[in-house]
């Protein structure tokens, strides 16, 4: 079953856009049948959950934070996490840059930006990024890696305000691409849509696509 989903969700996949799986709350069992399928990319949102799994699973497994994450948890997952997606505070930042140099490797994150309606969602705003990015405590930062930018949409039928979103998420992609990273490569990935908007997100532009109950099922 979850292979015939993993299958039917990557016949949708445009070129070249990554999928995530997200397993969180699934239990381990699930994400080693993603695995025998073939799947290498797993999206998690609790550090410990994260840290279990990984240690239980192949080491061959690429592993996003895609959840809040809180400064303290930040040395759990330092250790193995392939990109953590959901960067949004400067003070995350230097923990991050910390973790990575203890454990002597370099760290890629993705900064989450805030463009949905809803409070709940976290996230910077355009104006809190470029405060960091061009503060002096950010170029000290030589263990972490920009590699781009995440976003969720709104939770909601209309597609319009969907796809209207996912464009700011773009539009901020672009124009910190252009203003701060214009001679970096590696600030190249939007990781946006998930299970019920990812064919949107895909055709505004997304390289990533985060896909949970798509392949897993609800999360009970
Ligand atoms: C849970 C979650 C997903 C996956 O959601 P589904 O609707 O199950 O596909 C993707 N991204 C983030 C940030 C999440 O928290």
């Amino acid at each position: 079953m979850i292979k015939d989903n993993l299958l039917a969700v990557r016949q949708t996949l445009k070129e070249n856009v990554k999928l995530v799986a997200v397993s969180k709350y699934q239990p381990l069992d699930y994400v080693k049948q993603a695995y025998e399928a073939g799947q290498r990319v797993f999206g998690e949102s609790h550090a410990l959950e994260v840290r279990d799994k990984a240690e239980a699973m192949p080491k061959d497994i690429e592993w996003h934070f895609i959840g809040h994450l809180q400064t303290n948890k930040v040395k759990y997952i330092a250790p193995f996490i392939s990109c953590i997606e959901s960067v949004d505070s400067l003070k995350l930042m230097q923990e991050i840059n910390k973790q990575a140099l203890k454990n002597d490797r370099v760290i890629d994150c993705l900064l989450q930006f805030h463009v949905a309606q809803e409070e709940t969602k976290s996230g910077f705003t355009l104006e809190e990024c470029e405060q960091v990015l061009s503060s002096d405590e950010f170029a000290l930062l030589k263990n972490i890696r920009i590699v781009g930018v995440m976003g969720m949409a709104t939770y909601t039928e209309d597609e319009k305000q969907i796809r209207k979103e996912f464009k700011t998420l773009v539009a901020n992609f672009a124009y910190l691409k252009m203003a701060y990273f214009s001679a970096n490569q590696d600030f190249k990935e939007i990781s946006m849509g998930m299970t019920d908007d990812y064919k949107i997100a895909m055709s505004e532009g997304s390289t990533i696509v985060r896909v949970g109950s798509g392949i897993f099922g609800s999360r009970g």
